[in-house]
This record gives C-alpha cells, sequence and structure tokens, in this order.
C-alpha cells in the first residue's frame, strides 16, 4: 500500500495549493477539509467540501454594489473616497415637479422609501412652468425661472442626494443586498436596533438630524476644493459666516481646530432642530412609531450603537464618530409633546399585547 499512500500524499499537497489560492479571494463562507477519524493508519481518507471560488471580479463586482446600499460600506471598502464621489455614483430615480409661481406649493425635493419592492432615493427636478397660468408678469415668469435655476443646481441637488443617502445608510435595503461574498457589511438598519419606545422616536429625530449633517458636509468638500463661503446656502448658511468670522477653519490640520469644528457642526444642527425642525417631523414620527417592536425580554438596548451608526461619517478621507459629541458633551434631543403622547399610547399598546393573561391580571393586582 505504500504506493497508495504515496498517491494520497501528492493528492493532498494538490488540494492545499489550490485552497491557499482560493482562500485569500474568498472573504466570508464556512469552509474546511473534513478528516474522518482514522482507525488505522492505512485506512486515511480524506473529504473535500467543495468551496465557492470568486474570481477578484467577482469581488470587485459585490463592492461596487455597495454603491446604491449603504455610503459608508462603499467608503469601508473602498469603491468611495469621500461624499460628493457616492453622491456622483450612487443611483437614484428623479420626479418632476411643475412649478408655476404659487410660493405655497408643498415641494418635497428629495425622499428615501420603498418603490416596486426596492428601497430608492428619489430626487425632485423642478420644471419651471410659465405657461399655464395666463396673464403673468414678466418679473413673476423670472421669478419662476430662477426659483426652479436655484433648487436644480447641482450644489443644491446634491446636497439632498447627500441627505436622502444618508438615510439609505443608516437605513439600507438589507431585504434586497443579495451580497454573499462581503462579510463586514450592514446587515440591520438602526430601525431594526433594540430601543425603548421613547428611544425609537428619538432615533426618527437623529436620523433626519445626521441627514442634514450629512448634507452640510457634502458643501464642506466643495469648500475645500473651491474654498467658496457662499456655497453654504439657506439653512446652512451658518457655517459660511462661521468660516468668514474666524470661529471655524476646516482648512486646519490642528486637531483642536477639528475637533472644535465637528463640535460646532453637531452642536449647531441640534439647536436647529430643537427650535424649528423638529415641529415639522412630528406626523412622520408618530407614523413611523407604528413600526417599533419592543425589546425582546433578556436583551438590552441598542439605542447608543444606533447613535454611533447615524452619526459615523465620512470625513477627510476617513470615518469619523460624531456621537462622542451629542451623546457626552450636548444633551439628547427632547421630543415634542405630540410625539410624546405618541410614545405613551404606543408603550401602553405594547405592554398590552406584550403580557401573557396571568402576567396581565398580576399587574392588576399589584396595582390595587
Ligand atoms: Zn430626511
Amino acid at each position: 500500500m505504500i504506493q497508495a499512500d504515496k498517491l494520497n500524499k501528492k493528492f493532498k499537497k494538490w488540494v492545499v495549493c489550490g485552497l491557499v489560492v482560493g482562500s485569500s479571494l474568498v472573504l466570508s463562507y464556512n469552509s474546511f477539509f473534513k478528516a474522518k477519524p482514522q482507525k488505522d493508519k492505512e485506512d486515511t481518507t480524506t473529504t473535500i467540501t467543495k468551496l465557492p471560488t470568486y474570481s477578484m471580479d467577482d469581488i470587485q463586482k459585490e463592492k461596487e454594489k455597495l454603491v446604491g446600499y449603504s455610503m459608508t460600506d462603499a467608503f469601508r471598502y473602498g469603491v468611495i473616497n469621500s461624499i460628493s464621489d457616492y453622491v456622483g455614483k450612487a443611483p437614484h430615480l428623479s420626479d418632476t415637479i411643475s412649478f408655476s409661481g404659487d410660493l405655497n406649493q408643498m415641494i418635497t425635493y428629495g425622499y428615501y422609501q420603498r418603490i416596486d419592492g426596492k428601497k430608492q432615493v428619489v430626487i425632485t427636478h423642478i420644471n419651471p412652468d410659465t405657461i399655464s397660468i395666463p396673464n403673468l408678469t414678466p418679473k413673476a415668469k423670472k421669478m419662476i425661472i430662477s426659483f426652479a435655476k436655484y433648487h436644480n443646481a447641482d450644489t443644491k441637488k446634491g446636497a439632498i442626494k447627500a441627505h436622502e443617502f444618508w438615510h439609505q445608510n443608516t437605513n439600507p435595503d438589507t431585504q434586497n443586498s443579495n451580497n454573499f461574498i462581503l462579510s463586514d457589511i450592514t446587515k440591520r438598519g438602526v430601525f431594526e436596533y433594540n430601543t425603548t419606545t421613547e428611544e425609537f422616536a428619538k432615533l426618527c429625530a437623529h436620523d433626519e438630524i445626521a441627514s442634514r449633517i450629512n448634507s452640510l458636509l457634502f458643501l464642506r468638500e466643495q469648500y475645500l476644493k473651491e474654498g467658496k463661503t457662499n456655497i453654504f446656502y439657506g439653512d446652512f448658511s451658518f457655517y459660511g459666516k462661521a468660516i468668514k468670522q474666524g470661529k471655524i477653519n476646516p482648512l486646519s490640520d490642528d486637531h483642536k481646530d477639528i475637533e472644535q469644528e465637528q463640535y460646532f457642526i453637531v452642536k449647531s444642527m441640534l439647536e436647529k432642530w430643537e427650535n424649528k425642525h423638529k415641529y415639522n417631523y412630528q406626523d412622520y414620527a408618530i407614523k413611523k412609531l407604528a413600526s417599533h417592536k419592543p425589546i425582546p425580554k433578556g436583551q438590552e438596548s441598542e439605542y447608543d450603537k444606533a447613535l454611533d451608526k447615524i452619526y459615523t461619517f465620512i470625513w477627510d478621507g476617513k470615518l469619523v464618530n460624531l456621537n462622542y459629541v451629542s451623546e457626552n458633551i450636548l444633551p439628547d434631543v427632547k421630543l415634542t409633546d405630540v410625539v410624546k403622547v405618541a410614545v405613551k399610547e404606543k408603550k401602553q399598546q405594547e405592554q398590552k399585547t406584550e403580557l401573557p393573561p396571568q402576567a396581565k391580571a398580576l399587574r392588576k393586582e399589584g396595582r390595587n
């Protein structure tokens, strides 16, 4: 049997070489050789599990699929290097809205929602309509044109995309990810993390604040390229002013300046939320609360983990977690009275459905 043994060794050597080559390409699956228990030294049998092998091309394709799935995942796998890069490459749908001069018209500039079974980012294009309303003055027509031009500008659209793609980043389309090769990608959206009912309502706020911050960081990238402070329009103009006044310096490499700038961003955006925006998102938070699930028994809240995920941004070629600023130095968001009432109702509803009849009876006794 010596001859057979020699052949066997040769075969094993070949297989091992094959595995070494293969394993450097395969990033996630369980693979191993199964050696049958050896009863006799002569009776050695090696069973080989057939392994899926992926070419560099396959892996590259999977990485590229992250563009349109999650901004930070795409960054970690090196397929994009900045917010602007992602905004330029990620797919989105376009919606066109006609504007004929009514300044009270409600315009949604962008949104992220499930359409035809897939979560998609939709960006609005404004079509200036100077025809359908008769007898418009030349001044009104001019206003319509300049309004559309202002909102359709690349910078403005880019900032809106940066906002919507951030919602995508915190809540990627996990149901359609179909990514079997890459192991280190986002598997759950933040609203699937374990949270109390209150924390869940607060996450709605944080998700919005962070999306606004991502718009600002997109504009900051344009500022670093072009040096123009007037890029910070509307709600973000405070930032351009702060640069001009020397309060912050985005060009500085000094870590104190960087920390100060990051603190200034989170603090200012939180204040804007508390003073103004949160009242416009009450209906959204109340609707979203319906999908909250209580924390399973024996498990803990993952609120802090969710905040880490929400506030980890791409900043000057690396990932930075700005949650430490919001968590330790600044107070957490405060829910509006209207949302507080909705949280209370949802909590009562959850307690009713959660407790088995016996526990309900005991609770009642306890109260009496
Ligand atoms: Zn939003």
